[in-house]
């Protein structure tokens, strides 16, 4: 498992390269991050012993028991967050992608009260899919400044995009997020998953979130 884990490890990174070449960008300016939802810890250590510092999960209370088993990563919770799981949420997180609205905020602020609080980023549902979290447009320019107010360092933003056979498909969305992003200043676009991470390196992603490229084809989770 760790050969075939450290193997896809340098295919992705290999990949994040050509694609940040063909965009004229450093591929150094792109973090990995491997989700490890549904996979057993070994194979979240052996992502880390390849050199995949940022690790997540999708789930708080599932995060909250890996984070202590695996301390010398930076973790961060990378899925929907409901209102009563944040009192889950381990006191040491590297970051939180899933911030989108406002009733988090007093719960992020009270949780991370007298710790340090992790860095945010605003996930954003950019085609408007209704069964999916993430902030419309117009939400964000009120979610951001009661970020900033109750402390939390605002990174960027983040979306997961719609499933779809051809990546290139989603390209739009992702320039989208970028468009947004820079209009309200901020830098971090943690954007694309196993399926489109080319195309979202391509349009300025500095994190990409990947599970099944890194992992398998057909984990559990
Ligand atoms: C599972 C998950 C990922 C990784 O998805 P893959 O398609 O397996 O790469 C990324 N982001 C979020 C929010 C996820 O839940």
């Amino acid at each position: 498992m760790t050969d075939r884990i450290e193997s896809r490890v340098a295919a992705v990174r290999e990949r994040i390269s050509r694609a940040a070449a063909r965009a004229g960008r450093d591929p150094a300016s792109v973090t990995l991050l491997a989700v490890t939802k549904g996979q057993p810890i070994e194979a979240a250590r052996a992502a880390f012993s390849a050199g995949v510092l940022d690790l997540g999960e999708n789930r708080a209370a599932e995060l909250a028991v890996r984070a202590p088993t695996l301390p010398e990563a930076r973790w961060h919770m990378v899925g929907r967050l409901q209102t009563n799981k944040v009192r889950f949420l381990p006191s040491r997180l590297a970051a939180i992608h899933s911030v989108d609205r406002r009733s988090l905020v007093e719960r992020l602020a009270s949780r991370y009260q007298g710790v340090p609080a992790p860095v945010v980023y605003i996930e954003v549902n950019v085609a408007g899919e209704e069964t999916k979290g993430g902030a419309r447009w117009a939400e964000v320019e009120t979610l951001l400044p009661s970020l900033i107010e109750a402390g939390f360092p605002v990174s960027g933003l983040m979306t997961v995009a719609p499933a779809v056979v051809d990546a290139e498909s989603v390209r739009p969305f992702f320039r989208e997020l970028a468009v947004l992003a820079r209009t309200v200043g901020l830098d971090e676009l943690s954007m694309g998953m196993s399926d489109d991470f080319e195309v979202a390196v391509e349009e300025g992603s500095t994190l990409v979130r990947i599970g099944r490229a890194i992992f398998g084809r057909d984990h559990p989770g």
